[in-house]
């Protein structure tokens, strides 16, 4: 994507609405977030997505709902953009290579081909010098034979459309790894050797088409069940050192795959180093995300600009300043199984409690597991802002962290 830029105001001399106009391919609670940021600024939004009813179709001036290959979709999408963006890696990179040919879009079809494919991601990662899990690829039966007995206890993940701790199973020994193989039916997979984490974190950067990159602090994570359940962000969650390797690496990451857009890193913490001193090999990387993530849900309330604002920014060819955080943030995930059979919860109570910001992503069936919402606590310190969230899980029968 070279340099355009696209200034923000729902009225252009011309009375041209397409040149204020971003598309966004998806239509989850990242598009929703980002088609309520570029909308907050003045643009028109287009949402393609199969979906009848989506969290980001509901908000957005127009829905285009195709597939995401379907010419004619895609052919309307370009004609009523200016820009295009993406909301989840799992958009078919071909999709964005016919987009790209003709509208600025970001990210790029080959970034995203990198993020969608764990096998490139991977390999990508290790070209780049940046430590990552020991794995081996499982595309036949003979690597699965071949695979080293150091991966065990190891994790099975294919390669491609996991999400959420989905497509992938925990395995202890060789024959495990090949009824899990079986299971995922034998698709392109990793095998990732099982490390002893003693913490997760990330860090979301936005970078420009001329090379400018701002980040935000990097956040501590709990995953449960392979979904991410709770983000603290505040001075001092993490060493300094670790905090610095982070934001360089992803830095890095993101100037060689020549990024424009919002990219996230997640990295496993090791056991073993000490906050004082951390040594090389401390930090490895788990996966990259092409997109705002979830685990910057808090930049919306607790930052002076949000990951969605830097990602309309990053797209429009606008300025991007480097976010200030103005207050400690805790924020939890808010899973189907909150409704409990159809009940809403106590929302009255949780929104009685100071400094509570509650985003629901208007989705019409609660499942076990599925994103429904989020909420962040924000406070002048740390310790308040665990105290009201500690406060939440409990009123919600979250469990605390
Ligand atoms: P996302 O929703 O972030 O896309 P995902 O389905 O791609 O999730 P991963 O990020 O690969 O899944 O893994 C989910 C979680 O499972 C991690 O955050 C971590 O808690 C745990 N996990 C994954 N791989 C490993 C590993 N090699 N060693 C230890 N724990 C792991
Ligand atoms: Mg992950």
């Amino acid at each position: 994507m070279n340099g355009h830029t696209l200034l923000p105001g729902s009225c252009s001399p011309n009375g041209d609405v397409q040149q204020t106009t971003l598309g966004v391919m998806g239509g989850g609670q990242l598009g929703r977030m980002f088609v309520q940021a570029a909308q907050s600024m003045g643009y028109y939004t287009v949402v393609l997505d199969p979906d009848v009813i989506s969290p980001a179709g509901l908000v957005s001036h127009y829905h285009i709902q195709t597939d995401y290959l379907d010419q004619q979709g895609l052919a309307q999408l370009m004609q009523r953009c200016a820009a295009i963006t993406t909301e989840f890696e799992n958009v078919p990179a071909p999709a964005l290579v016919t987009l790209g040919a003709a509208r600025p879009t970001a990210p790029g079809a080959d970034a995203v081909a990198i993020a969608q494919d764990r096998i490139k991601e991977k390999a990508h990662l290790s070209r780049s010098g940046v430590p990552v899990a020991p794995y081996a690829v499982i595309e036949s039966a003979d690597q699965l034979s071949a695979v080293p007995d150091q991966l065990l206890p190891g994790i099975l993940k294919t390669a491609r459309l996991g999400y959420d701790g989905k497509g992938q199973v925990r395995v202890d020994n060789r024959d495990e790894l090949a009824s899990a193989w079986e299971q995922l039916k034998l698709v392109p997979c990793v095998l990732e050797k099982m490390l002893p984490l003693a913490a997760e974190c990330s860090v979301i950067v936005a970078r420009g088409a001329n090379g400018d990159c701002v980040h935000f602090p990097p956040q501590l994570n709990q995953h449960r069940q392979g979904i991410l359940a709770v983000t603290q962000v505040y001075e001092e969650n993490l060493p300094l050192a670790l905090i610095d390797k982070a934001v360089t690496a992803t830095k890095s990451i993101a100037d060689e795959l020549h990024y424009v857009g919002v990219l996230c890193v997640e990295f496993f913490v090791l056991e073993g180093g000490s906050p004082e001193q951390v040594s090389l090999g401390d930090l490895v990387v788990n996966e990259m995300a092409p997109r705002p993530h979830n685990s910057g849900h808090y930049t919306l309330d607790a930052c002076d600009v949000s990951q969605f604002e830097l990602q309309v920014r990053t797209l429009a060819g606008l300025p991007l300043t480097q976010p200030r955080q103005h207050s400690a943030a805790v924020m939890l995930n808010l899973l189907g199984e909150l409704w409990v059979d159809g009940v809403t919860p106590c929302w009255d109570q949780v929104l009685a409690l100071p400094g509570v910001h509650l985003h629901l992503y208007g989705k019409l069936k609660a499942s076990r597991g599925r994103k429904m919402g989020h909420l962040t606590v924000t406070a002048s310190s740390a310790d308040a802002a665990n105290a009201v969230a500690l406060q939440v899980a409990s009123l919600l029968g979250i469990e605390a962290f």
